[in-house]
């Protein structure tokens, strides 16, 4: 493969930034981290036929590979700098390359993000993205530290990804998924909510396999349960207009996944402080439920009636080993 053109290609969207010392062309690249800040380090892989379909357009590819890692950061209340790309593909196909690389720099350019070094090799289409980023230390949001009686919180909305996905996959034509398919092939990664919670929220992780799924991993490294208002999970117009059905959409706002939302948790104290800090970063956010005492999760309606629990709580990669 002309793997040193494909590389050419690559590099000349890379993007630059004051602390990078050296990016791509040499052995590794050289960065020099801001004083008092501390790294923070994310990698995710998407690999066609698991985490996009073929035929999905190689710029939502570019863009997706590294909105799911940015995601990550956004998670920990971080500030993205640099990201490493490991691209496998089947061919070499200069074409396929120019738009990867001109979605992933649409986002990367958005968060003046640099992307400074990567590996090219041949095989079954995969891409995966390093991330680096900085959060002062000490202040970087974790899964653990949410306490009983905290509010349960939600950025945006849940449920558009598995809706264009569940449309799609029973054969829908693509303009009725419009809206949908959007967040399903681009997502938003809620950077700026991320930083602007720092020192609000007390725990926080990303929605990417499931909002139940998710919020599970948060209540067990905090060791909590939770209350949810099904009701109260924010749905945006187009899933309630493409999902009229209750139960449907409640379903794909639970367990769908790929939504790139953050859940958290903060003091009730704080409620009027969270509002204002996502206000100012222009996030919507809901609040669905408390964290409480005890390892339970409980679904609730409207009326306070409980609702079961889903059999299946979102995407399982190797089925039998998680929740
Ligand atoms: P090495 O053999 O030292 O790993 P490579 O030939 O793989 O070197 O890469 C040459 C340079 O190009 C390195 O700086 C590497 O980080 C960069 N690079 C290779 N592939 C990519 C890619 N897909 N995206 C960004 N940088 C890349
Ligand atoms: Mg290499």
């Amino acid at each position: 493969m002309a793997e040193f053109s494909l590389i050419d290609r690559i590099r000349q969207r890379a993007g630059s930034r004051p602390d990078v010392a050296l990016g791509i062309g040499d052995d590794a690249a050289l960065i020099d981290p801001p004083k008092g800040q501390q790294l923070v380090l994310a990698v995710d892989t998407l690999v066609e036929g698991v985490h996009f379909a073929r035929g999905v357009p190689p710029s939502a590819i570019g863009w997706k590979a590294l909105a799911v890692n940015l995601s990550d950061l956004a998670a920990m209340g971080a500030e993205p700098a640099v990201a490493l790309l490991a691209l496998t593909l089947p061919d070499d196909d200069s074409a396929f390359v120019d738009e990867f690389a001109a979605g992933f720099a649409a986002l990367a350019d958005t968060h003046r993000v640099a992307l400074v070094g990567g590996d090219t090799t041949r095989g079954p289409l995969a891409a995966s993205v390093t991330v680096m980023g900085y959060v002062p230390k000490g202040s970087a949001l974790t899964r653990a530290g949410a306490s009983a009686g905290d509010d349960l919180w939600i950025t945006g909305t849940l449920g558009d990804a598995a809706g264009a996905l569940a449309l799609w996959t029973s054969g829908l034509p693509m303009l009725r998924t419009g809206r949908l398919r959007d967040r399903l092939d681009r997502p938003t990664p809620r950077l700026g909510a991320g930083i602007a919670l720092r020192g609000l929220a007390t725990a926080c992780i990303d929605i990417s396999d499931g909002f139940l799924a998710d919020l599970g991993h948060l209540l067990a490294m905090s060791g909590l349960g939770a209350d949810v208002e099904a009701d109260a999970l924010p749905a945006s117009p187009a899933l309630l207009e493409a999902f009229p059905d209750p139960l449907l959409r409640r379903e794909l706002q639970l367990t769908g996944g790929d939504d790139y939302e953050l859940c958290f948790s903060a003091p009730v104290a704080r409620r009027e402080a969270v509002r204002k800090a996502l206000d100012a970063v222009a996030t919507p956010a809901s609040r669905v439920g408390s964290l409480v005492a005890g390892a339970r999760l409980r679904l609730f309606d409207a009326d306070r009636l409980p609702l079961p629990l889903p059999a299946r709580r979102g995407y399982v990669h190797f089925a039998g080993s998680d929740a």
